[in-house]
């Protein structure tokens, strides 16, 4: 589907056709949506957006936005750092991911623990 675009990533938003600038990251377990540089390759819980569907972003109630500016005339973090803090919060999506598995996997394994226990109790 995006193997035509040879100049970057479009906006994920239905019928938008313009070039994407940054990418929408959300974070489930915080409640939280993260707009930042464009991402490097697509990630399940990212979105591509471009300046102006960036700019309108509306997130469920009770949400943060934590928006990283990219215009780059301001002082501050250089991009490289802006790339860093977006992986970073990216890699905490992703963990949060894992934890939920781990705890399914957990309670599966729950009735094993529990018979050795059991089985240490003197009768
Ligand atoms: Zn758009």
């Amino acid at each position: 589907m995006k193997s035509h675009a040879h100049v970057g990533r479009g906006c994920s938003r239905v019928g938008c056709r313009s070039i994407a600038t940054m990418t929408l990251t959300y974070i489930y377990a915080e409640s939280t949506a993260v707009v930042g540089p464009l991402a490097t390759f697509s990630e399940p819980h990212a979105y591509d957006l471009c300046a102006i569907h960036g700019e309108r972003l509306k997130v469920p109630h009770g949400w943060n936005v934590i928006k990283q500016e990219l215009t780059g005339n301001e002082p501050g973090p250089s991009d490289d750092d802006l790339m860093a803090i977006a992986d970073a919060v990216r890699e905490v999506a992703r963990r949060s991911d894992e934890n939920v598995q781990t705890l399914s996997e957990d309670k599966a394994q729950t009735p094993i623990g529990r018979r050795g226990h059991l089985r240490a109790v003197p009768s």
